[in-house]
């Protein structure tokens, strides 16, 4: 008798919590916005945080909540773009896509000033007077920016320089900013040249250490034919609103600083 009365008075309880459960369960619940759900559904859930939001899923809140643009993010390709703006009934600006730039070229062309034994990381040799190269702005080669690529857009070349494959670049901004040299940009495709170099030393000293610097020799000033070239600060500095990438500044660099993107 005792365990059925036992049996009545918890079956009682578990269907009254039920209930209760059952009514909190639609009366608190949290409405999501069906776009929401479907423009994070489109977005590519690489959370690389470019855009500034905490993740694909914040990006999305903060389109919604207009605190943001779709151009903002990076990462998605126009396709996709396109199919969000038409859900939120948004205009798009055409973007040209841009692609990671190394501004050096010097690898194991630059001579080292030490050898250095530490942990495999870029960040990590830096923190030793500067690096093991002769250059304090040359590359340091130990491919921290290969790990931080999300895309595997990134591979070492046999000089050890960062090489970037610019169909799997997707301008995320990650390698710009774990580099500790500094030495990538975000370059648009439609500019045909880039100064691969980042060194704002003299040239006598640029050419005791590395065969491939700018020397500021002012060549590629004097021969720019649209003023689209200076040497600021020992280093030549494009001016892409000028630069009409018509490659006349390439065979004149006799360091062979100045490189047409491949
Ligand atoms: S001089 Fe320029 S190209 Fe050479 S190592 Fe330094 S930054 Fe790189
Ligand atoms: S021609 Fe080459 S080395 Fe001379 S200033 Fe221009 S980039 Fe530098």
């Amino acid at each position: 008798m005792e365990i059925l009365i036992a049996i009545l008075v918890l079956g009682s309880l578990g269907l009254l919590f039920g209930i209760g459960l059952a009514i909190a369960s639609k009366k608190l619940a949290v409405q999501v916005n069906p776009k929401l759900e479907e423009v994070s559904h489109l977005l590519p859930g690489a959370n690389c945080g470019a855009c500034g939001n905490p993740g694909c899923f914040g990006f999305a809140e903060s389109l919604l909540a207009g605190k943001t643009t779709l151009e903002s993010c990076r990462v998605c390709n126009e396709e996709v773009k396109e199919k969000i703006a038409k859900i939120l009934g948004l205009a798009l600006e055409k973007q040209t896509k841009k692609i990671a730039t190394l501004h050096c070229n010097g690898g194991i062309r630059v001579k080292d000033k030490y050898l250095y034994n530490g942990v495999d990381d870029c960040i990590a040799a830096n923190l030793v007077l500067g690096g093991q190269k002769s250059c304090v702005y040359a590359c340091l080669g130990f491919g921290t920016c290969v790990k931080a690529c999300p895309f595997g857009a990134i591979t070492m070349s046999a000089e050890k320089l960062p090489v970037v494959d610019k169909v799997k670049c997707r301008s995320c901004n990650k390698c710009v900013l774990v580099c500790p040299k500094k030495l990538f940009s975000l370059v648009s495709v439609t500019y045909a040249v880039y100064v691969a170099c980042s060194s704002h030393d003299l040239g006598r000293d640029v050419k005791s250490v590395c065969p491939v610097g700018c020397i500021a020799c002012k060549l590629c000033e004097k021969t720019c034919r649209f003023d689209a070239i200076h040497v600021i600060d020992n280093l030549a500095v494009i001016d892409y609103h000028k630069c009409t990438s018509c490659k006349e500044c390439v065979p004149v660099c006799p360091t062979k600083t100045i490189r047409i993107r491949e």
